[in-house]
């Protein structure tokens, strides 16, 4: 690793100004007890933001719902979309100060924070934009019986926005889930209050103060700061919020979805995964060494649809698990402001002891350890884990079961196609998949019995605006992305009309 790389001033003035809530239009002061923010490279203090307490958030419940009433709630689809337009493009053009912050507090590399803003954020905004115009109801005639049956009547559907939806995101790819989660709220006429993740909660600030430059009215986007069980526990019982857009931990999605039950919200979950990648003997594997090594330790293995599982066929396996684990070894890891770097660090300290405790379970649940130096813990600062592949792993071990949000894949050999596929479905997470092989029937025969919301042939994780993704089983509730994105923001309501006696 080099030598410390110090932010730029325009960052360093950043981290060093006040980062407090935006409600209703204003930054204000945070009532709860504020939060220090680290640099995971390093683990060193960054900044500290405010967190607002139960008071902020009511106060920013009010200020949204005053919003949906007033001139917003007015506006046509053209003037929301316009606005969403000018807000993608001032993130867009400030898609380098909000990555280089976005890179310190989450510890993903500059590279990959730039396209997450640029190609997630911004992307996914100006896809919902162009939505904003097209948001569309239906007519028809019904067919009413008894007394009745002899009145004609027109049924005429209107779509309209939900309400006050409040939004949580988690810390891995924070401005990719603000841009997910704002671009369908407001493209459908609501009005919002996010919290940001409190392990990388600076990303917020742009997306609040690029909104308000885009001529977003005040009150329609309000940016919380906080920890889960105060700030987001607060959000998730409030009476005033109509929809939770949630996407995290399935921990925290169980206790959001209690709290939601007092007033009925309307909630979507994205939570997490153990995605599998399915190998046949007559895949490319010159292709399939570097594809596998991305899909599982992007991020660092913090990706919710990570290939964390590898199941290979036994005529390809030792080769496949052999080169996987030698083009890990091979990657570069390093501070996430390091040019080239590919892997960063774990998001805290805590992550860090989690995952290589998991990886001691795997040694000592039977899985070996392909990698060619073994498990080498890091030493000095910073929360990295080097990359490791499981070899002769069988399904049902820990290291096979759960979410291990970390750079950790675990190889199952197999050679029955049908026995292969139970040992796929039986985790609680169905949220991604991929299936490698050039035999189109036996990867589309695959693909529709793997059990989750999205599967790759030939590719993993291939995400874009207009592809419907979400999870099956534990990994959630609802799909974001898409069309079906946008319609958990909305609420249908028909109206029925006489139009007097049939002929
Ligand atoms: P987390 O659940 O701890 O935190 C996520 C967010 O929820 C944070 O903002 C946190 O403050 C908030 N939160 C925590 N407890 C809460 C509660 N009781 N009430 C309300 N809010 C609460 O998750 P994390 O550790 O930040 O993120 C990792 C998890 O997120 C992984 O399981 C990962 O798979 C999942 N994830 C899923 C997707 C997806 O789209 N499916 C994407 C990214 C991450």
């Amino acid at each position: 690793m080099s030598a410390l790389i110090q932010p730029t001033p325009r960052a360093q003035a950043f981290f060093d100004a006040p980062h407090r809530l935006l409600i209703g239009g204003e930054w204000v002061e945070g009532r709860a007890e504020p939060i220090a923010v680290e640099n995971p490279s390093r683990n060193e203090h960054l900044t500290t933001v405010d967190a607002a307490s139960d008071e902020d958030v009511d106060r920013a419940v009010a200020a949204a719902r005053v919003a949906l009433n007033g001139p917003w709630g007015r506006m046509s689809g053209r003037e929301r979309a316009g606005i969403l337009f000018r807000f993608a493009d001032l993130l867009d053009a400030n898609a380098e100060e909000i990555a280089e912050a976005m890179a310190y507090d989450n510890g993903q590399s500059l590279a990959a924070c730039t396209g997450i803003v640029r190609v997630l954020a911004c992307e996914i905004i100006r896809y919902y934009a162009g939505w904003a115009t097209k948001i569309a109801g239906d007519s028809f005639l019904p067919s009413l019986g008894g007394a009745r049956a002899n009145t004609q009547f027109m049924v005429s559907t209107l779509r309209e926005p939900i309400g006050v939806v409040a939004a949580i995101v988690p810390w891995n790819a924070p401005a990719g889930m603000m841009g997910l989660k704002l671009g369908p709220a407001l493209a459908t006429g609501c009005t919002v209050v996010l919290k940001t993740a409190e392990l990388a909660p600076l990303t917020g600030e742009f997306f609040g103060r690029f909104f308000l430059e885009a001529g977003g009215p005040p009150g329609v986007l309000n940016i919380l700061h906080g920890l889960g069980h105060e700030t987001g526990a607060a959000m998730a019982r409030h009476p005033g919020v109509d929809k939770i857009s949630f996407t995290g931990s399935p921990v925290a999605g169980r206790s959001i979805v209690q709290a939601a039950a007092g007033n009925l919200k309307k909630v979507t979950l994205e939570l997490g995964g153990k995605s599998p990648i399915i190998v046949f003997p007559d895949a490319d594997l010159d292709a399939l060494v570097p594809a596998t090594a991305l899909a599982c330790f992007v991020a660092s293995g913090q990706a919710c649809m990570a290939a964390t599982r590898l199941f290979a066929h036994a005529d390809i396996y030792d080769e496949l698990v052999q080169r996987v684990a030698d083009h890990a070894d091979a990657l570069t890891i390093g501070d996430s402001l390091e040019p080239g770097i590919f892997l960063g660090p774990l998001i805290s300290a805590r992550q860090r002891a989690r995952v290589e405790d998991y990886i001691r379970t795997g040694i000592a649940e039977g899985a070996r350890v392909a990698n060619r130096n073994g498990f080498v813990p890091w030493e000095g600062a910073g929360n990295f884990v080097r990359p490791i592949v499981f070899a002769d792993a069988t399904a049902d071990m820990r290291i096979a079961q759960e979410e291990i949000f970390g750079p950790v894949l675990t190889a199952i050999r197999f050679d029955d196609e049908a026995a292969m596929l139970r040992d796929v479905n039986s985790t609680t997470y169905g949220l991604s998949g991929s299936v490698w092989t050039n035999d189109i029937t036996r990867a589309l025969r695959v693909a529709r019995q793997v059990d989750s919301g999205q599967v790759g042939i030939n590719v993993h994780a291939a995400v874009s605006p207009e592809t419907p993704f979400g999870g099956n089983r534990e990994s959630g509730w609802g799909r974001e992305f898409g069309e079906e994105g946008l319609l958990p923001y909305l609420k249908t309501k028909a109206i029925s009309i006489n139009l007097g006696p049939r002929d």
